[in-house]
């Protein structure tokens, strides 16, 4: 039975904004939020969460404030919301002293109901004074996974929400939207905000109308120019990972004739908003971009989203793939794969200065990203599984429903494998494995004295870094499980036993063990040139500067 308040949400919703029905949570959310409850409200991106808190904001009688982090998008969603009507304003830094009092003086006479703020004007002293002034009654926290260490995007100024909500004498409905839905981000902000499970809605994650493909040694630019040439006509985003690459691709795509637009945050301020805009309004169809590039960015046209490098876990990549088709039109999100990019990622980790507990994370969410890679499931379902979702058909249409392809049997290599790693008690992890098993004459490995365990060099005629990537394989696969911790180290599973005994076979896919086809120097250039400035900085040669992994294991505490 419909309240007379949702009947009122159903009206506003038509007349307004003109859509005919809520989506699925939608619904639920809005429900929730004008009953009075806090909620938190779980939706994957374009499931059209800024509803939520739009629709309640003109129901309700006082104020909605809209906590969002980027202070260059809160132009476009005030301007949006104003062609539809609605009386909305931002404040933010880029006001003039006089432009900030207009707006305060506007929001004490009524004439706003949304104000959107950054979470750094919380805490300022004139925001404080006008909130004495006017009634709150709905605060709203878009992106809410920035209040959890656990999220991809984490903001230290999202932290003190929590304590800045105590601290008001209204006591304002709270709505906390984000499309990040891991069991620990989704627990952060049950306990910072005090909301209860059953005051969590999530929305079903799948995005039927996305088709997933993972391209594995491609000659990536070849394949991008090639792609770019047969949808010349549509909008897309290429992510790439570091500014670099984005500058080389734009230029090169550019000297070949594609309109293309660029965007990072080594970008002057104007450039970047110009570039947005050019896209948003489809001046360029296509835009370069590192992960800087997207958040909150509504353009609904987008056809294809392509990774030109690995993201750094599956959140990311699912975030910045769901910018794609948010029309609901068939639009496809290819990862271009090379073992490579795991490398890079590895020593991106290795020197980030992260406390221990923090790199174990890191790790396990770049193997799980890996994982993602190199499976033989439906791509829908594996994602849809690491969200925690359960859906029961597979989607039949990414890469690995349509080309089952030809399968190879690699029984022996993955016995050979799996009784190395038994062998090795299960304490190593994967690159002394495989160093073992190519018969590397590696300090280390004499030092341990693996040189004379039963499967040294079983595997010679192959490259460590192929091994490493049977290994990477077998993990996706289920049969191999590494350790959560700092050092994983790599474990058998049950599935793994059947094949140790003759029992079952191993067989994968033909382009499953890929190779590295380019070779990113430019990354490890800049890697080399931070190394030399740190050595500069520190008064000592550059090779000895070493990761903080490193030193640990020269320490002597873990091999
Ligand atoms: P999110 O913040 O969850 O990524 P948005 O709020 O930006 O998503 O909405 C994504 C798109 O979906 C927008 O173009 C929006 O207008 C549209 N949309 C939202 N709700 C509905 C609805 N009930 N019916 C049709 N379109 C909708
Ligand atoms: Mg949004
Ligand atoms: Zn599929």
């Amino acid at each position: 039975m419909q309240t007379l308040q949702m009947e009122q949400a159903q009206e506003k919703l038509q007349t307004i904004f003109g859509y005919e029905h809520f989506r699925q949570g939608q619904q639920a959310i809005i429900e929730q939020v004008l009953a009075g409850h806090d909620t938190l409200g779980i939706m994957p991106t374009g499931g059209g969460k800024s509803l939520c808190y739009q629709i309640p904001a003109l129901l309700l009688p006082g104020v909605t404030v809209v906590i969002t982090p980027l202070i260059s998008l809160m132009k476009d969603q005030v301007d949006a919301l104003q062609e539809y009507g609605v009386g909305a304003t931002f404040l933010n830094s880029t006001l003039t002293a006089a432009e900030e009092q207009k707006r305060h003086a506007q929001i004490k006479a009524g004439a706003y109901k949304l104000v959107y703020v950054a979470p750094e004007r919380l805490e300022h002293p004139h925001f404080q004074q006008l909130l004495q002034a006017v009634s709150l009654s709905l605060v709203a926290i878009d992106e809410a996974h920035c209040m959890s260490q656990w999220g991809h995007d984490f903001r230290p100024s999202y932290l003190r929400i929590p304590e800045w909500l105590e601290q008001l004498n209204d006591q304002p409905t709270v709505l906390a939207l984000t499309a990040t839905a891991t069991k620990q981000v989704r627990a952060d902000l049950q306990q910072y905000l005090h909301i209860r499970e059953q005051s969590t809605v999530t929305m079903g994650f799948a995005r039927p109308n996305l088709r997933f493909e993972v391209k594995k040694g491609v000659n990536k630019k070849e394949f991008i120019r090639s792609y770019l040439t047969m949808r010349k006509q549509e909008s897309g985003i290429i992510y790439a990972t570091t500014r670099k690459e984005v500058d080389q691709l734009f230029e090169e795509l550019s000297a070949a004739g594609f309109e293309v637009a660029r965007y990072h945050g080594g970008m002057r301020e104007e450039e970047r908003s110009d570039s947005q805009e050019a896209f948003i309004y489809d001046k360029k169809k296509v835009i370069v971009a590192t992960n800087a590039f997207g958040m909150g960015i509504d353009k609904s046209n987008v056809r294809f989203v392509l990774h030109y490098s690995l993201p750094r876990s599956l959140e990311a990549y699912y975030q910045e793939a769901g910018r794609a088709g948010r029309d609901g039109e068939e639009s496809d999100c290819i990862l271009l794969f090379a073992a490579q990019d795991i490398r890079t990622h590895t020593f991106l980790i290795e020197q980030s200065d992260r406390i221990d507990e923090r790199q174990a994370m890191e790790y396990k969410k770049l193997q799980q990203m890996t994982s993602y890679c190199h499976t033989e499931r439906c791509l829908q379902h594996y994602i849809l599984d690491y969200f925690g979702d359960e859906d029961g058909e597979s989607c039949g249409k990414c890469s690995n429903c349509v080309d089952s392809g030809e399968k190879i049997d690699r029984t022996r290599e993955a016995q050979i494998i799996f009784s190395c790693v038994k062998r090795l008690r299960e304490r190593f992890g994967k690159t002394i494995v495989a160093q073992v098993l190519v018969g590397s004459e590696n300090q280390k490995i004499k030092q341990f004295g693996l040189a004379d365990v039963s499967t040294y060099g079983l595997m010679k005629e192959w490259t460590q870094r192929a091994v490493a990537d049977m290994i990477d394989v077998l993990t996706a696969e289920g049969y191999l499980q590494p350790t959560d911790s700092s050092f994983p180290t790599l474990q058998l599973t049950e599935k793994a036993v059947p094949v140790l005994t003759g029992e079952a076979k191993v067989l994968l896919s033909e382009t499953t063990i890929p190779e590295a086809v380019e070779e990113q120097d430019d990354i490890f250039e800049a890697l080399r040139q931070e190394r030399k400035r740190l050595a500069e900085e520190q008064g000592v040669p550059p090779y000895m500067i070493f990761s903080d992994r490193t030193l640990k294991e020269m320490s002597g505490k873990v091999p």
